[in-house]
């Protein structure tokens, strides 16, 4: 309301794409977790989405974090407060300097897949808790990893053998199913596989005390995935008192907590009665189902909407506010229409076809659900674009609790 009210008043900049990020989402998945999966603790995957006030919310909650590279690992411990203990370096192909970093800030539980890991850890982390990080099947994933990281078990004997001879402490396994998992049940498969390695484990006098079920969590998939997890690891590890099992849920978390807001800054229609200019570029063949407007808007690929491109994503758009008005009545007349982003390069769309209201204009603004996971983190700047910023509210249940667990944290003289 207050962007559109700037821009009437020809705000410079009034017009900027924005998300609305509702942590009190991020609190109720969070309660969700805690209901359907008592006995894992979840490590964010802070790669998924840095936010600093996500981060503060999850560390106040107790959760951990799985970090990737140095900075993601002093972003989290500079907020303070927050136990290197609770940290994973699950990056299994780590940088001997990213090793030496970890060491001095106390980060020991780090992620290997292959031997010349276990040589670097040997030299820049002795004291590393080292968990091995397993291939399972990752085919029903939006995004598999399989393909770059994950020993496969014929190879686990004698990784594990020569972290033996290194002197290392190897501690448990971890595995990840793919990011964006939409067949739950590869879950067991995984956990079986893990039963494995610990077996293997044994043989070579380790006694493994950590299962890593990773992360792949999809959010209308949850309560699935829990209950395959939770008889997976009643039927593998039914003995489980010295066990710690952790997941790394990066996704689950803030997809849902996150929209965004763009305004429409440019248009491309064809003039009233004449043929449209647009289908006849698109396609000589012209049929009624092709798009007959474009819509330009302030964000794209090369910023939020990068998910498209590298999470396989495919995004609605709605209408926010029409002329002004947030209430779009059902009943305007419709049109076929593709979205764009705002760079030169014609890879950059948003939207190849959609419905929307033919009365849209320049100035309105169009939402996007479900746009915090792997959205703004890898957003560039290129041709001169900025990031969208932030904006942030708590809403419904949860949303005090959302305050006092952020209160608490800053009083206790942490994020500041
Ligand atoms: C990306 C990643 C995650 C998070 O995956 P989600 O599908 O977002 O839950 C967890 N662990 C590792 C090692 C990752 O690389």
């Amino acid at each position: 309301m207050n962007a559109s009210r700037l821009s009437a008043a020809h705000e410079p900049d009034a017009e900027k794409a924005f998300f609305v990020a509702d942590l009190s989402v991020v609190y109720r998945q969070h309660q969700r977790w805690k209901a359907c999966l008592p006995e894992i603790q979840p490590f964010y995957a802070v790669k998924c989405n840095p936010d600093p006030y996500v981060i503060r919310l999850l560390a106040s909650l107790g959760a951990g974090f799985d970090c990737a590279s140095n900075n993601e690992i002093s972003q989290v411990l500079d907020l303070g407060g927050i136990d290197p203990s609770n940290l994973i370096f699950a990056n299994p192909c780590k940088a001997a300097s990213f090793i030496r970093n970890a060491a001095k800030r106390g980060v020991d539980m780090m992620t290997f897949d292959n031997s010349d890991e276990l040589y670097k850890i040997a030299r820049a982390h002795p004291g590393a808790r080292c968990v091995v990080r397993i291939l399972t099947d990752d085919s029903k994933s939006l995004c598999a990893f399989g393909i770059k990281f994950g020993a496969p078990l014929g190879t686990v004997p004698g990784l594990l053998a020569k972290a033996k001879e290194l002197k290392l402490d190897v501690v448990g396994v971890s595995f990840h199913v793919g990011s964006g998992c939409y067949d739950p049940s590869v879950y067991m498969d995984a956990i079986m596989r893990a039963r494995t390695v610990f077996d293997m484990g044994r043989e070579v006098g380790y006694t493994f005390g950590l299962l890593d079920v990773g992360g792949g969590f999809e959010d209308g998939l949850f309560e699935q995935a829990a209950a395959v997890l939770t008889k997976a690891i009643d039927r593998y590890f039914p003995d489980r008192r010295d066990l710690r099992i952790i997941a790394e849920p990066g996704r689950y978390y803030v997809s849902k907590a996150f929209r965004l807001a763009a305004n429409i800054i440019a248009r491309r229609a064809p003039l009233l009665g004449e043929p449209s200019q647009v289908v006849e570029a698109s396609s000589p063949d012209t049929t009624s189902d092709q798009p007959t407007v474009m819509y330009y808007i302030n964000d794209g690929v090369y910023g939020a909407f990068n998910c498209i491109l590298f999470d396989h994503q495919v995004v609605h758009p709605y209408v926010l506010s029409m002329n002004g008005s947030f209430h779009v009545s059902d009943s305007e007349e419709k049109n076929v229409s593709s979205v764009w982003g705002p760079t030169c390069d014609s890879i950059d769309c948003v939207c190849p076809k959609t419905i929307l209201p033919v009365g849209l204009r320049v100035g309105d603004w169009l939402g996007f659900d479900n746009m915090g996971a792997y959205t703004v983190c890898a957003a560039s700047q290129f041709n001169g674009f900025e990031v969208s910023k932030v904006i942030y509210t708590m809403g419904g249940i949860g949303s005090l609790e959302v305050r006092n667990a952020l209160a608490n944290f800053a009083a206790e003289g942490h994020g500041l």
